[in-house]
């Protein structure tokens, strides 16, 4: 852990400057200094393993391995129960390239549709990924549950987010505040276990 090991820089073996500033946040507030891809430029490898634990793990693994840093990385997805956990870990490729949400979350709706599904249940998912020199990766998930909605709803977020209603709210996230949706999201959650293991235990 951080504390046995006196490391003070960590890397986010991540290009996503969202990530990026929220990660940044949490670990200044411990006097932690955090790098980025770009700021040592890292390479993402390829994912190519078939859960969001193994792909989050592949990339931690690869950037603690080229930097002796403790590294973490994310690997997260839209998961529909009714299209058998699609687009899961193919998130961002469902987008095609050049990257078109518009694009996926039609997709997603088009699937549905084609199977004349009723059950709308959804999740998202999100795996943060911490590898230490010398130590196991250990896996952090976060889950938030809810549905499918059609047409898209708000202009905020990004990727799926205007077709996800988290459940017992009547709002998409794409409706939401950024810290609102932060306080119950996938990644949130993910973070929030990490923080407690890795800091708090
Ligand atoms: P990655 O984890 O950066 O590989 O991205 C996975 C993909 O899942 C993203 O490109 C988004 O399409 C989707 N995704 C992950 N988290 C969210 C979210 O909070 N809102 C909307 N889409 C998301």
């Amino acid at each position: 852990m951080k504390q046995k090991q006196n490391l003070d820089t960590w890397v986010l073996a991540s290009h996503n400057k969202g990530k990026i500033k929220e990660l940044d946040d949490i670990l200044a507030a411990r006097g932690l200094d955090l790098k980025s891809a770009a700021d040592i430029n890292l390479v993402e490898p390829e994912e190519t393993e078939s859960t969001f634990e193994g792909n989050a793990a592949l990339k931690s693994e690869a950037a603690c391995a080229a930097t002796q840093l403790i590294c973490l990385a994310d690997d997260s997805g839209l998961s529909v129960d009714a299209l058998d956990g699609d687009p899961g870990i193919y998130s961002a490729r469902w987008a095609g390239e050049p990257r078109d949400f518009n694009r996926a979350m039609a997709r997603v709706h088009d699937a549905l549709e084609a199977r004349q599904a009723s059950n709308r249940t959804a999740r998202f998912v999100c795996v943060i990924a911490v590898s230490a020199p010398g130590e196991d990766t250990r896996v952090y998930r976060g889950e938030v549950e809810g549905e499918i909605v059609w047409p898209p709803r708000g202009e905020g977020g990004f990727g799926y987010d205007a077709i996800f209603q988290p459940l017992g709210h009547d709002r998409t996230f794409a409706q939401m505040s950024s810290d609102e949706k932060k306080s119950m999201s996938h990644r949130g959650r993910a973070l929030e276990a990490m923080i407690a293991a890795e800091f708090d235990a």
